[in-house]
């Protein structure tokens, strides 16, 4: 598998000069609410993230990771600040576009591994690759592939509550690269599982990110993975510091 740098995924988004990060986050501010119960979860974050970086995010309970991701992915609209996705502002974008993004360019990994609970392992990981209307041919290797960059080969027909919370979170991993993301996006990805198998999910981040050609910003508060990083990134009173 190689970076998905190629255009085809619409004009707006086949930007993607090599000398712009991957990610840009611009002075992003985000509030929940209205008056004297309005919560400021972000107020001006700003960072970069490189090309094949492994970058953590830390911060306690409530500094507003998630929210972070949500903007970053997508999935919502800062009140200010801009998110720049290799080279694509993402306020620019309309909302085909921005479907277009979260579906072909962001994988999503979250805590509760987010897994359809009537389909196998092997079908989970097929969803993003029957919403981009693959090939069932290429999508059948491409499963098989996955199922094995992750470790479950031989688990293909097993669904998730036949599979454990860590082989689940694999199973969501391998879902998450299945169109070949530029930016993997993971919330608190071993939050659900005991400190073994989450050193053994963050690893396997970690691996995935040097051979697959992927970048990837891990919301974790767990010191055992952020160990794993290639830089951390502190969230804290609603902005970013470096650590
Ligand atoms: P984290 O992921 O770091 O725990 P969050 O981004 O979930 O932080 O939350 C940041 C702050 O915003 C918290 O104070 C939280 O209570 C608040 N918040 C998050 N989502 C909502 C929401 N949908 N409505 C109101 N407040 C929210
Ligand atoms: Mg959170």
């Amino acid at each position: 598998m190689t970076e998905n740098t190629s255009p085809g995924s619409g004009a707006a988004l086949a930007v993607d000069a090599t000398e712009e990060p991957m990610l840009r986050v611009e002075d992003l501010h985000h509030s929940y609410g209205t008056g004297t119960a309005t919560v400021h979860a972000l107020r001006g974050a700003s960072f970069t993230v490189r090309r094949g970086e492994l970058v953590a995010l830390k911060g306690r309970s409530g500094s507003g990771k998630t929210t972070l991701l949500h903007m970053i992915g997508g999935l919502d609209v800062p009140c200010g600040g801009r998110v720049v996705l290799g080279g694509a502002d993402l306020s620019a974008l309309s909302e085909s576009e921005l479907l277009e993004l979260r579906r072909d360019r962001i994988g999503f990994v979250f805590q509760s591994f987010g897994l359809i609970p009537i389909l196998t392992a092997a079908e989970n990981v097929g969803v993003p690759l029957r919403l981009r209307r693959a090939e069932p041919r290429e999508r059948d290797e491409r499963v098989a592939l996955l199922l094995a960059l992750v470790g479950l080969t031989g688990h293909e027909a097993q669904r998730p509550a036949e599979l454990s919370g860590g082989q689940q979170q694999r199973v969501a991993i391998a879902r998450a690269l299945a169109n070949r993301p530029a930016l993997l996006l993971a919330d608190e990805p071993t939050g659900q599982l005991d400190a073994a198998t989450g050193l053994a999910v963050m690893e396997l981040l970690r691996a995935v990110v040097r051979g697959e050609g992927v970048t990837a910003l891990v919301a974790t508060h767990d010191p055992q993975l952020l160990g794993l990083a290639d830089r951390v990134l502190e969230l804290s009173d609603g902005v970013v510091v470096e650590r």
